[in-house]
């Protein structure tokens, strides 16, 4: 073969994806500003404006996430990288963790704590619902966790579990909490400060309207002391003193979170390269995202979480889970009766362009999962995809008056009356 066949070939040639309306649980159609912001070229590592860049990234992270904590930066890697660098920084083995599981990533976390070698103790709600406050505190009293790790937003029940009573529950027992916001961050409230979160890690690629790959995190005093002190041991500056700090050694180089600490801080001590390009997308998250106002971008995903379910209803099919504790980014609903779940997808994306989300473990065939997040919480978005599945459901077989649901969603949006 010669090189010029060569770069006939298909592989050789750029790739260019299919338009398409990303409505499933993410990840989401991206808002083009943080794809411009992505294509900006590379400065050095140490280069003023690039450190500059990185301070004015964890002081516009420290007001989305509504918190004062000093540390708050990025974990280069998807959100899991921020959930790993978490647990595997502040668990030693046999360190005590508390999983409340409410859906599939209460499941991830436990996985996690597990490999660090924790004493993982679980308890769970039927997928669907939520914890009361009394729940968690009866646990709590029980196992005497040295952490309680728990999700905010699972995506794969579409509910949202409240936090702000378990910080003070927390506390009372001596043990710190740590949060997977994800999938709730931007599109529903999250006081890191109010409600006593000692940590808490995020990815872009929900409500955040970015792409998945950097991990903004944010640590408060008592998760840090954590962190530090095992820091020292291990350095053999301190000596540990009353079982605290035992000071085994972080197993992870890459997600050792005082390392990460040490190069984001003032002493900007090497650790990895920065995913410089990342960082860019990230900081113009956060920029958008407070351009637009917490409020104001809390509203828009409450009000087209809530056209999308209302046309749904109207549409004859059914929601899925408790709907007084649904995110308001993600509505769960019940494949009907004698349609091929998956069929609907595949035409919803092949003939509309447009994604819905299957479900996982005990949901799988049964709901189908349609986001309303980030840069696709509009109107147009939401309008669209009811109008589409209401055309692939008729051809499907399922009976609906027709209109109902696009007419109900653009009255709950305000629209004119057709
Ligand atoms: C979507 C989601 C994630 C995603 O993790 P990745 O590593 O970015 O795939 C994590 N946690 C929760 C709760 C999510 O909903």
């Amino acid at each position: 073969m010669t090189e010029g066949l060569n770069a006939a070939s298909p592989s050789m040639r750029p790739f260019t994806p299919p338009p398409r309306l990303l409505m499933g649980p993410g990840p989401i159609t991206v808002d083009p500003r943080v794809l411009q912001a992505m294509s900006c070229q590379l400065v050095g590592q140490y280069d003023p404006a690039m450190t500059n860049c990185m301070n004015e990234t964890m002081a516009l992270y420290r007001r989305v996430f509504e918190t004062e904590n000093e540390w708050t930066f990025l974990v280069d890697g998807t959100s899991r990288a921020g959930i790993e660098a978490v647990l595997v920084s502040l668990l030693e083995p046999g360190d005590r963790v508390l999983v409340p599981i409410f859906g599939r990533f209460g499941h991830l976390l436990t996985e996690i704590a597990e490999r660090c070698g924790a004493e993982v103790h679980t308890i769970e709600v039927a997928w669907g619902h939520v914890f009361e406050p009394d729940q968690i505190e009866e646990a709590v009293r029980r196992v005497r966790p040295k952490l309680v790790a728990l999700v905010q937003g699972d995506t794969s029940t579409t509910m949202l579990q409240p936090l702000d009573a378990l910080g003070a529950i927390c506390r009372r027992y001596d043990a710190l909490l740590y949060c997977d916001a994800t999938a709730s961050i931007a599109g529903n409230a999250l006081y890191t400060d109010a409600w006593e979160l000692d940590a808490v890690s995020v990815g872009l690629q929900k409500c955040l309207c970015g792409p998945s790959g950097s991990a903004p995190l944010t640590l408060g005093e008592r998760a840090v002391s954590v962190i530090r002190e095992r820091q020292h041991v291990e350095a053999g500056i301190r000596h540990p003193d009353h079982g605290e700090g035992r000071g085994q050694r972080i197993s992870s180089n890459y997600f050792d979170l005082a390392m990460i600490m040490d190069y984001w801080g003032e002493e900007r001590l090497n650790h990895h390269t920065e995913a410089t390009t990342m960082l860019y997308g990230a900081r113009e998250c956060a920029r958008i995202h407070l351009e637009e106002g917490p409020a104001n971008v809390r509203e828009r995903h409450r009000v087209s979480g809530l056209a999308l379910a209302e046309g749904l209803e109207a549409m004859d099919l059914e929601l899925f889970g408790d709907q007084g504790h649904r995110m308001n980014n993600v509505v769960g609903v019940h494949i009907p009766q004698g349609v091929d779940g998956d069929q609907v997808r595949h035409s919803m994306l092949s003939d509309f362009g447009i994604e819905i989300g299957t479900s996982f473990g005990p949901l799988h065939g049964r709901i189908w999962r349609i986001g309303t997040m980030g840069y696709n919480a509009r109107r147009d978005a939401v309008i669209q995809t009811l109008a589409a599945l209401e055309a692939v459901l008729g051809l499907a077989g399922h009976r609906l008056s027709p209109q109902a649901g696009v007419r109900t969603a653009l009255a709950r949006f305000g629209g004119e009356k057709l």
